[in-house]
């Protein structure tokens, strides 16, 4: 377990944690042409796509978190995994994120701006992002994990969602960001920004060497406060923790997460932007648990897991999807190590209460995720980023009937075998116990009580009446900043954001390096 006091810290004699950060005082001596704020899937995208398109793009990187995690946490040994997530670190939520990576089709982009569905039309847009995040299908990895369990999966879901979920539009094997770098290694391996980022920091610093690239500045530990700005909107220096920061000529990137961007923009500029945190969007959330009998299936080995990811609608239009994680194993405590690191969904690891006395067992475990929409009156944020005002309305609620129906459907298609359908049992939670019953659970015994994927409180629009950033990802009437990350999403849709995140933070480098 880790707080803001303990953090691990990792290195060795030869190249010292934190060898790549940059004194303050030399920071403040330098100028850059980019100043990004955030260490998280957005802030290093941008700055690899701008080193790829300038490599003397002089940028500094801030982030308010330090150095903690080399890796993915699930890819740390178990007394670590328990992670405090709202630690501040380098590398973002990237460091302890499940690593679901759908992309959503135009249609699915409700109240975006034709404009911005364009953006994600553009030949590679989607195909640089998921290269970024090392986005695999769950049916191509290629491990003796997944396997024999996930090719029944898909055929299972692909050839009966339609009938079986009738509220769904689409289904398939799960995109999940784990594959690792090409060479030896797990072929399974969770995305973090970390090793990219410390990747770019050491190309940079052997390019600067050999005059073909500048340095990259990245200072931790280091929370920007406030934009200080003059009557035009041009942001003139930073207000830090550790100091005040001349901005000089440089362009800012807001690269802070959903909510932070928008405290930091309504403290700062206020009544200049009097939609920033008026919209807030996010993702309500289910976890349905249940098993099948291992002869459900055919040919499983003793360990398996898979993934699949199914989407639909409401009637009212909201969207919902399933994320179903698959386990099978004969030897829980001997795989726990395993299922651990293999797990498409770290925040929904079974419980060793779950996995223990179901060796015979299929487990499918649901993590279903429903949109908040755009019109619930009184949801937003304000300028300490803490006073968040995110509930559910009528529509949301008709939304959660729907998705926990999908749910079931779902794990009914996936245990039928050759239309036959089995017994199936579903986990009822009590504390860290729990039981399995024949009998679907109630609402309340699966529903969270907790709004995810916050997104929204700085929304793109084309004009500053009816949003607060511009199509040039700048905010209305603002000079030298730009947004990046769901805060600019106009609907956050039920998708998980981080890819269509990193495909925006990249067409913002294109745009502007
Ligand atoms: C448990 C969990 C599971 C998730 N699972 C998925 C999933 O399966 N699929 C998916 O797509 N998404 C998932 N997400 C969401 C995903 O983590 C985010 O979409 C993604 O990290 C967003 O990237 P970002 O760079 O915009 O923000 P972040 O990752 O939040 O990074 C923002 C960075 O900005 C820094 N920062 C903020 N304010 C300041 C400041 N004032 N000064 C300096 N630095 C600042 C933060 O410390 C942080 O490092 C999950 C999140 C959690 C917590």
């Amino acid at each position: 377990m880790t707080s803001h006091h303990e953090q691990i810290h990792v290195g060795t004699a030869a190249q010292p944690a934190d060898a790549f950060f940059t004194d303050w005082r030399q920071v403040q001596a330098a100028t850059y042409d980019f100043i990004v704020i955030g260490t998280g899937p957005a802030g290093v995208a941008f700055v690899e796509r701008a080193l790829a398109r300038n490599p003397h793009a002089r940028i500094l990187v801030l982030e308010r978190g330090g150095y903690a995690l080399p890796m993915h946490v699930q890819m740390l040994p178990p007394p670590f995994r328990a992670l405090d997530r709202h630690t501040p670190m380098l590398g973002g939520r990237s460091t302890s994120w499940s690593v679901w990576c759908p992309a959503p089709e135009p249609a699915l982009l409700r109240g975006w701006p034709q404009a911005l569905v364009d953006v994600t039309r553009k030949p590679g847009f989607w195909a640089d992002a998921r290269s970024f995040l090392h986005v695999t299908g769950a049916d191509a990895i290629d491990d003796s994990v997944y396997g024999c369990l996930q090719r029944q999966l898909d055929l299972r879901l692909g050839d009966n969602f339609r009938h079986c979920v009738p509220s769904a539009l689409d289904a398939h094997a799960a995109p999940l960001a784990v594959s690792g770098d090409a060479g030896p290694g797990p072929s399974f391996h969770p995305y973090c920004t970390v090793g990219t980022l410390l990747g770019l920091w050491q190309r940079q610093k052997t390019r600067a060497a050999q005059e073909r690239g500048s340095m990259l500045a990245i200072v931790d530990h280091c929370t920007v406060e406030r934009l200080l700005h003059d009557d035009a909107g041009r942001v003139s220096a930073l207000a830090t923790n550790r100091g005040p920061l001349g901005v000089g000529d440089a362009r800012i990137v807001l690269a802070m997460g959903a909510l932070s961007p928008a405290a930091l923009l309504i403290r700062s500029f206020g009544a200049r932007l009097p939609n920033a945190g008026k919209r807030c969007t996010g993702h309500l959330m289910s976890r349905i648990a249940a098993r099948v009998k291992r002869s459900a299936f055919r040919d499983l080995s003793a360990l398996e897991l898979g993934a699949c990811y199914l989407h639909g609608r409401a009637t009212g239009g909201l969207q919902y999807h399933v994320q179903v994680s698959a386990f099978a194993s004969s030897h829980p405590e001997q795989d726990a190590d395993a299922i651990a690191c293999e797990t498409p969904d770290a925040a929904a690891l079974p419980s060793p209460a779950q996995l223990r006395g179901s060796e015979q067992h299929v487990l499918l475990v649901c993590t279903v995720l429903g949109e908040v929409g755009e019109d619930n009156p009184g949801n937003g944020v304000g300028q300490d980023g803490a006073d968040l005002r995110l509930r559910a309305g009528p529509m949301e609620l008709q939304l959660w009937d729907v998705m926990d129906d999908a749910a079931c459907q779902t794990i009914a298609a996936l245990a039928s075998r050759s239309g036959v359908a089995p017994a199936i049992e579903y986990w009822i939670e009590e504390g860290d116990a729990g039981y399995w019953q024949a009998e679907r659970p109630e609402a309340h015994q699966v529903r969270l009580p907790v709004i995810v994927d916050e997104a929204s409180a700085l929304w793109i629009g084309e004009d500053a009446a009816g949003s607060v950033v511009g199509l040039d990802y700048r905010p209305h009437g603002v000079d030298n900043v730009y947004v990046t990350g769901a805060a600019l999403f106009p609907t956050a849709g039920s998708w998980n954001p981080t890819l269509t995140v990193c495909g925006l933070a990249q067409d913002l480098a294109d745009r502007i390096v």
